[in-house]
């Protein structure tokens, strides 16, 4: 992801910033969209993982769609020439005005995740003389076996509709004329990376499936969701996930009719490697105990290890093997951020050469969820973006 000449070009920036590789993001999709379309299925990207304008256009430019979860989503998507037959909008509290700005929009489906959920937007078309297309969020109680704070598909999450709570959906579905039923979507988690946790997925799918035929209902579209995870330990080496087990699984284990379309939502497998977080160490610290990296990045520029106790693996790109630098003995550093919060800490134990004020740092694997989740706590400047190719 590095070379030589892109950290003479790191050295003339001001830090920190977001630095993305567009040529991983393209092999990435590349990846993808070959694995997909070996079985017709259709990808949505869950723009939520990044929003980077340059990200989307390229992502768009491979001819994917767009999951949405908020109004402002559905513009960004429509903005970035996602048709709108390709956009879905998902989330647990829709407001009546997104719910209206997407009903402006035209957009192919609402996710939706409650009964009550499904009469306000029945209202909300009528209004507008028009048909919104539904897909039901079922929650099937699938464990993602990932980290509790990313599982959304077990009864005690508050995503999506309990298979107890079917019989309503079908009652209010034949009550509501200005929807029109599509299908169904399940979404169980993120950072998945066991292919059995998909495979118990299937198995649900195919039950709810089931229910909806025997209610007399045509179920046009089986969305699966998304949550297939990265290794964030060998970024380089590892670079792009196993999207052809990934639908292999889906091709394998779903029941499939004739004519039916499989959709899925893919964020953090499409964006996660293509970027990492560039700072320098602003001081050492020599403790009797510990050795303190301080960045000038932190909690507001990156959150997930201190909001998931993500791991994330941190380089130090001015003594990296095959700079000039002589090797000096390694270091075990805790590398935290300037805020003012304890637990603005990217990692705890970090062996490094070691390591100067001025010193580069990478944090990888940083485009899922990264840049998108920055905050200005602190009054910080917002963090910047800097592009591998020639801008688009
Ligand atoms: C976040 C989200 C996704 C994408 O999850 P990833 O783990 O990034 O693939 C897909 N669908 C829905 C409804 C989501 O909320």
């Amino acid at each position: 992801m590095f070379n030589k000449n892109t950290i003479t070009r790191f050295e003339q920036l001001e830090t920190p910033f977001y630095y993305y590789d567009l040529n991983v993001l393209s092999k990435t999709l590349e990846a993808c969209r070959t694995a997909s379309s070996k079985y017709g299925f259709h990808v949505h990207y869950a723009m939520k993982a990044n929003f980077n304008p340059k990200v989307l256009d390229t992502i768009q430019s491979y001819g994917f769609g767009a999951d949405c979860v908020s109004g402002n989503e559905v513009k960004a998507a429509v903005e970035h020439g996602f048709g709108k037959e390709k956009i879905v909008f998902a989330g647990v509290g829709k407001s009546d005005k997104e719910i209206n700005a997407a009903l402006d929009a035209d957009i192919f489906c609402f996710n939706a995740e409650s009964v009550q959920e499904l009469f306000i937007i029945n209202d909300l078309a009528k209004a507008k003389n028009k048909k919104a297309g539904i897909a039901i969020r079922i929650n099937p109680n699938v464990d993602a076996h990932t980290h509790h704070f990313i599982t959304t598909g077990l009864e005690e999450n508050k995503f999506g509709i309990n298979s107890w709570q079917l019989p309503d959906v079908a009652e209010a579905l034949r009550k509501c004329p200005n929807l029109q039923f599509l299908g169904i979507h399940f979404h169980i988690g993120s950072q998945i990376t066991d292919m059995e946790v998909y495979k118990s997925l299937c198995t649900r799918i195919n039950e709810m499936q089931d229910w909806f035929v025997d209610h007399g209902f045509e179920v046009k579209i089986l969305n699966t969701g998304g949550g297939l995870g990265v290794d964030y330990h060998n970024p380089d080496t590892n670079s792009i996930s196993d999207f052809e087990s990934y639908f292999k699984v889906f091709s394998n284990f779903l029941n499939v009719k004739p004519g039916q379309e499989v959709h899925f939502e893919l964020g953090r497998a499409l964006v996660a490697q293509c970027s990492a977080l560039i700072s320098r160490v602003l001081y050492v610290k020599n403790g009797l105990k510990k050795n303190f990296l301080i960045l000038d990045a932190g909690m507001t520029e990156l959150i997930r290890p201190m909001l998931y106790q993500a791991y994330h693996q941190i380089e130090n790109l001015s003594r990296e093997s095959g700079s000039n630098e002589p090797e000096k003995p390694a270091v075990h550093y805790d590398i935290v951020g300037p805020i003012c919060e304890s637990t603005d800490c990217f990692q705890k134990d970090v062996e490094l050469q070691q390591s100067f004020r001025g010193d580069l740092i990478a944090v990888r694997t940083a485009g899922a969820y990264g840049e998108v989740m920055a905050s200005g706590y602190n009054l910080r400047d917002r963090v910047g973006s800097v592009y591998s190719n020639p801008v688009l």
